[in-house]
């Protein structure tokens, strides 16, 4: 045997025992069950308008037991050199920032806090995310995903679409319409994920905000899955007015059209917190836990979330625990964590397929006030509330409200809820 076929050998042997160890390992169980991740998708630091220090904020929801986060600035992304100071108009928001230089400087000390002087005032360097990852990250427990919050606007109206797990940072391209705009900024993300081969979706934040965004609009998107049902921030109307609907109820009228003549597909509901004040802890503040998802999944990796989000395998909630989501034979099921002293009622929401309205073509106007769209089918207390579809339902979605009190709520009042994702007879 020659010394070439002996080191082959060789080579085949230990790759041998790779393998064996390898499929020991699958055969003993070691590959994880699915489990829920907590994350929140949408997150502002010092590197856009927020009054934090991106390591400050990453810290707050480490310490709260989430266990990803994506940060948003807008239209930026932190993987350069930047430098901060302290710097607003207003005195009282100026205190506030020098409130958070302290902060930062007193967590992460002289060490890890870079200055430099410049026109006799005191500028902090922005730490890229690859610097400051490594502090927080933990496989399995803590992962930090690069994004950033495409942040256009049309006819002066703001159009905000988050991009997650992004490699570069996009310029908003803007756009002739609301709908237009929305849509171009979407296909933004697509565009880079298709060149980049990196997993990446696009989420739509906000949608009453500035009243930018239309159920006309929201139910017209292509190759976006994703919205907010929920944002944090205390000026996003997330509940309507008197003459606009609650971006729940567009979410009901959307569906009943997408997923008829429209044929544009299911949207699923996000939560997340657009945090922007980490100083004073108040509800006109944009406070960070008010919202967030919780994403089902083996793994914890960028990929593996952005695969559950977009394949709708998660929840959205501000408060409200689910143990389990599950559709099968028709019947939707939920296991609620149970909190001492808190009831749970549960809505199944749906809109069934013999619903009046004028459609039929995708010019239609949506009917907003029709009691047949986003009608509550069935209302279940308790802990294990299931709803078994007739078939006749176009798509049905469970909500559970609590009696928990927000302890920091977007609004005054609110109680703890949860969101789950649309399901279709059959599916
Ligand atoms: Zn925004
Ligand atoms: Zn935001």
């Amino acid at each position: 045997m020659s010394q070439k076929h002996i080191t082959r050998r060789i080579v085949l042997t230990i790759a041998g025992i790779t393998l064996l160890a390898g499929s020991t390992l699958a055969q003993s169980g070691e590959r994880p069950e699915p489990r829920w991740f907590k994350g929140n998708t949408h997150t502002h630091t010092w590197w856009s308008d927020a009054d934090t220090a991106p390591e400050v904020a990453v810290k707050w929801y480490k310490d709260h037991g989430y266990n990803f986060l994506v940060l948003s600035d807008h239209n930026i992304m932190a993987d350069h050199e930047k430098w901060w100071f302290p710097n607003h108009k207003n005195p009282e928001r100026q205190q506030i920032l020098l409130q958070a230089v302290e902060i930062y400087v007193k967590t992460f000390g002289p060490d890890w806090v870079e200055t430099r002087t410049r026109e006799g005032r005191t500028e902090y360097r922005l730490k890229t995310l690859a610097e400051f990852r490594p502090l927080f990250e933990e496989a399995g427990k803590f992962l930090l995903i690069p994004g950033e919050e495409l942040s256009d606007s049309c006819e002066r109206k703001p159009i905000h679409v988050n991009g997650v797990n992004l490699k570069e940072t996009i310029k908003p391209p803007g756009g002739k319409t609301v709908l237009e705009t929305i849509q171009n900024n979407i296909d933004a993300v697509m565009e880079q994920r298709k060149r980049t081969g990196q997993p990446m979706i696009a989420h739509l934040n906000h949608p009453n905000f500035g009243w930018a965004v239309t159920v006309e609009d929201l139910m017209r998107l292509r190759g976006d899955r994703l919205f907010e049902v929920h944002n944090g921030h205390p000026m996003v109307h997330n509940y309507g007015d008197d003459e606009r609907p609650a971006v729940e109820r567009m979410w009901d009228i959307a569906l009943a059209r997408r997923l008829t003549d429209l044929n544009l597909g299911i949207m699923y509901g996000m939560a997340s917190d657009d945090a922007h004040n980490y100083v004073n802890w108040e509800i006109k503040s944009a406070n960070p836990g008010r919202g967030w998802v919780m994403v089902r999944s083996r793994y914890l990796t960028p990929q593996h979330i952005v695969d559950a989000l977009e394949r709708g395998d998660f929840y959205a909630t501000t408060g409200v625990v689910l143990d389990d989501v599950r559709f099968a034979d028709n019947t939707l099921e939920l296991r609620i964590q149970a909190r001492p002293g808190v009831s749970y009622k549960t809505q199944f929401i749906g809109t069934l397929k013999n619903f009046r309205d004028s459609r039929g073509s995708a010019a239609a106007p949506p009917d907003r006030s029709n009691p047949e769209i986003g009608k509550v089918l069935s209302e279940v207390s308790g802990t294990n509330p299931k709803y078994t579809l007739t078939g006749q339902e176009i798509y049905v979605r469970a909500k559970v409200i609590s009696d928990a009190k927000h302890p920091n709520p977007f609004r005054e009042g609110d109680v703890e809820v949860a969101w789950t994702q649309p399901v279709t007879p059959g599916s």
